[in-house]
């Protein structure tokens, strides 16, 4: 059993909702072992999800071992406050992933302005990114925090500092709000080729009693779970034995172990 809290049905909006694309979604998740599978669409796409015919396809017999659940992956900038608010109150999401994509207007993780990269000091750049982070979370209004280290996305690590240099700081507040940080592993797939966050990272994450959930970032049926074993056993050995999962907003925990007796 797998549970994967963060999938793009729609992926970048070429695909639509319709009964039998989610039920596509739905056999792929059953076949990878997953019990509980969470739609999360880009809050661009807020008017396209529909929380009604996911729910009629999860009420087919075949699916009733498993959890399915709606929410929203919502680009957090500053300012953009009051505009997610009312995001949010438009649907009754099951959770709330908050991910940062632009520092400015720039699209860091868009392969078109990568070069983005090249043209500022790489430790200013991960500092703006982690502030940025600091204020997603602070803003309290989600309930995931979305693929934490996408900063290195292309490989672009600092040269000064360590990457938990730049965490650390932020670790207090993220307790403190109850905010949840999923294990993403769509970095596998990317130039980087590491999960979101790296195991350092997890390491500090943990130590600060700061809950985790997994999602494969799947953009297609055939991404579903993907990397997701893999994650579970670093989530394990870092020491976790919980994830968890979420209902309308609220958060359950489940034990890893139990998550984990899928995995050959
Ligand atoms: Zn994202
Ligand atoms: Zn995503």
């Amino acid at each position: 059993m797998l549970i994967d809290y963060h999938v793009h049905a729609l992926a970048h909006g070429e695909y639509e909702y319709s009964f039998s694309w989610i039920e596509e979604y739905l056999r792929r998740a059953q076949a990878q072992n997953i019990a509980q599978i969470g739609f999360s669409e880009h809050d661009w796409f807020e008017e396209r999800i529909d929380i009604e015919l996911v729910k009629g396809v999860a009420a087919r017999s075949e699916f009733c071992r498993m959890m399915v659940r709606v929410g929203i992956e919502v680009d957090y900038k500053p300012g953009r406050e009051p505009e997610i608010s009312r995001i949010l109150a438009q649907k009754p999401y099951d959770f709330v992933i908050g991910s940062v994509h632009h520092l400015g207007e720039w699209p860091f993780d868009h392969p078109d302005h990568k070069n983005g990269f090249l043209q500022r000091e790489i430790d200013e750049i991960y500092q703006e990114y982690y502030a940025m982070i600091d204020r997603a979370v602070k803003s309290n209004l989600f309930d995931v925090v979305g693929h934490l280290d996408l900063i290195k996305v292309w490989g672009f690590k600092p040269t000064a500092r360590q990457e938990n240099h730049f965490i650390k700081p932020l670790l207090r507040g993220m307790r403190m709000s109850g905010t949840v940080v999923e294990i993403n592993t769509g970095g596998l797939r990317k130039p980087v080729k590491e999960m979101y966050p790296s195991e350092l990272l997890l390491r500090d994450l943990f130590a600060h009693n700061i809950p985790i959930t997994f999602g494969s970032d799947a953009h297609h049926p055939e991404e579903l779970g993907s990397g997701l074993s893999a994650a579970l056993q670093t989530a394990w050995k870092v020491g976790y034995r919980k994830a968890s999962g979420f209902t309308r907003r609220q958060s359950t925990s489940y034990p890893l172990s139990e998550i984990r007796q899928g995995i050959s």
